[in-house]
């Protein structure tokens, strides 16, 4: 058989524990076997950002701004205990807060929805995507503890040396305050990428906050998103037959939840927080959602939102079986090879790339799933296999499907 050919690389990001084992076993089962697979490979696991005082991960974020297309295995942050396990000059920082930091981009979470995982939210037929501001707001605020009575006030200084100044509060005795801030330039960001996001996906778009309270902060935010909508793509969601509204969060949590899903619902930081774990319950498993960073200028790095799996992997390093759900991961694959195709017009490649999806798929609704799934399935029949076995049974409904 005839591989399937490419022409531009893909950034291929390695990474740690047992989603590095399944990155391997993806591509030695499923992606070598039929395609002549390019790619620029970097290795983001612990070791190797030790070794290179962490400039691989800033490399591997240049070569996505050069490619376009990455696709990246989950990796380690580490904290105390990783720095001792594996001797490390540093602490490093987290590899995605690089690459996110260098792209200047958003991250859009997604689950995958198979028949006989059914969600909590029975209405729930569609995925619904969640778009996360990934900067400022209370992650970067600064906050004050009160401990007697005394005024907090809000101050302003131009360069010129000019304040403007509001009062806060008043305190009569003990209280909290707190100052938050964001930038007109990275809200535009965000919401560029959004409304591209949208296009790519041809789903509405929704985004939300709190205009009617916050009065500057929150609505500037709304007024960014409306004046790039009017400008730049009122148009282009026009022909593509998408809506964008804007709408109160609260508004927006009722309709979510009265929904049929298949639409992208963009939140500001602490709202993507807390809603994406929330929608990432209600959907089934956290080994079922993806996770894609589009940057503005329209890179995409592809990953699986959850992390190295470490229970599994000791496990495994034990010798004993493990039972690791590789949907996410192989999903970032075939996500990132849609996408190369997309870019270099590659039919062939696509149409490959949907086929895996399919058999995956396919798989899991004929009751062979690892036992994450299995607990949570309404399938009556099931069948728990191993980590590899997992991917074996894809291969043969891959086989099935590339027949037609
Ligand atoms: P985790 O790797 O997502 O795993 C947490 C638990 O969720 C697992 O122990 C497992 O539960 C279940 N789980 C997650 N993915 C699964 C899968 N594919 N198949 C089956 N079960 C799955 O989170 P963590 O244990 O908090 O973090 C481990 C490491 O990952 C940390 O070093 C962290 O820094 C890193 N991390 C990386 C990323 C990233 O690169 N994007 C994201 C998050 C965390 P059971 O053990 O109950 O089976
Ligand atoms: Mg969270």
């Amino acid at each position: 058989m005839n591989k399937i050919a490419m022409r531009t690389p893909l950034v291929e990001m390695d990474g740690d524990e047992m989603t590095r084992i399944i990155w391997q076993a993806i591509k030695d089962i499923l992606l070598y076997p039929y395609i002549d697979l390019q790619t620029e490979y970097y290795d983001l696991g612990l070791k190797k950002r030790d070794e290179t005082e962490d400039r691989i991960t800033a490399e591997a974020a240049a070569a996505t701004r050069k490619y376009r297309v990455a696709v990246k295995c989950a990796t380690i942050t580490p904290n105390a205990q990783r720095v001792e396990e594996y001797n490390l000059k540093k602490m490093w920082k987290s590899p995605n807060g690089t690459i996110r930091a260098a792209l200047d981009g958003t991250v859009f979470r997604s689950p995958i929805v198979a028949a006989g995982i059914q969600p909590l939210i029975p209405s729930w037929k569609k995925p619904i995507t969640i778009a996360r501001h990934a900067y400022g707001d209370i992650y970067r605020n600064v906050e004050y503890r009160v401990e007697e009575p005394g005024k907090a006030e809000l101050v302003f200084t131009n360069r010129e040396g000019e304040e403007t100044r509001q009062s806060v509060f008043d305190f009569p005795g003990k209280g909290v305050v707190m100052g938050m801030h964001n930038l007109d330039r990275s809200i535009a960001g965000f919401a560029r990428s959004c409304f591209n996001y949208a296009l790519d996906l041809k789903q509405d778009l929704w985004f939300s906050a709190k205009d009617t309270i916050s009065k500057q902060y929150d609505h500037t935010f709304k007024d960014i998103f409306q004046e790039i909508y009017d400008k730049e793509y009122r148009e282009k969601f026009r022909e593509a037959q998408i809506e964008y509204f804007y709408t109160l969060i609260d508004d927006a949590v009722a309709r979510v939840i009265r929904s049929e899903g298949g639409y992208i619902w963009a939140c500001k930081n602490y709202d993507g927080d807390v809603m994406s774990d929330m929608v990432a319950t209600a959907f089934g498993s956290l080994a079922m959602m993806t996770s894609v960073l589009v940057s503005p200028e329209g890179c995409y790095e592809f990953e699986a939102a959850h992390g190295t799996v470490t229970r599994h992997y000791y496990r495994h390093l034990r010798g004993e079986e493990t039972s690791t759900n590789s949907m996410a991961t192989l999903f970032a694959w075939t996500g990132a090879l849609k996408k190369r195709s997309e870019l270099d017009g590659l039919r062939d490649l696509a149409e490959f790339a949907r086929k895996l999806e399919t058999a995956a798929l396919k798989t899991i609704e004929a009751g062979i799933m690892t036992k994450d799934l299995a607990q949570i399935s309404q399938l009556p029949q099931k069948k728990i296999v191993n980590t590899e076995g997992f991917l074996w049974a894809v291969k043969r409904e891959l086989e099935r499907e590339l027949q037609q």
